[in-house]
């Protein structure tokens, strides 16, 4: 028996919707498929790398730079995050077929700026 955790109704173990209020069941399968539960995330991660040259990502990341260097500026000097970027743009670039994470971009963007604003003191 498994539980539909929206209403509590009891289901058949093989149900995917719950017979009382439809929604869709957790999958808990007594004998679970290593064929399915392995095959389907990596399946997922080749369409992203396949997929990875992504303007919307560049377009995106551009954005965000523009917006933290619009903040930014106050803080640290225009010099430095000027190089950051530049720095993170051609990381950007090289890493381009590889997977791009922003976040990991915009964190890069900021640590640079914090040394060149400490070590040249720009
Ligand atoms: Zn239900």
């Amino acid at each position: 028996m498994i539980y539909c955790p929206y209403c509590g109704e009891k289901n058949r173990d093989e149900a995917s919707f719950c017979k009382k209020c439809g929604n869709r069941l957790p999958e808990i399968r007594k004998k679970p498929s290593t064929h399915h539960l392995t095959r389907e995330p990596i399946g997922l991660v080749e369409e992203k790398i396949e997929t990875s040259f992504e303007w919307d990502v560049a377009i995106i990341a551009a954005l965000i730079l523009l917006i933290s260097y619009g903040i930014l500026r106050i803080i640290i000097s225009p010099i430095a995050l000027w190089l950051a970027a530049a720095f993170s743009i051609l990381y950007l670039l090289s890493a381009a077929r590889k997977k791009v994470s922003i976040p990991l971009l915009i964190i890069m963007t900021l640590i640079i700026a914090v040394n060149i604003k400490t070590f040249l003191g720009l």
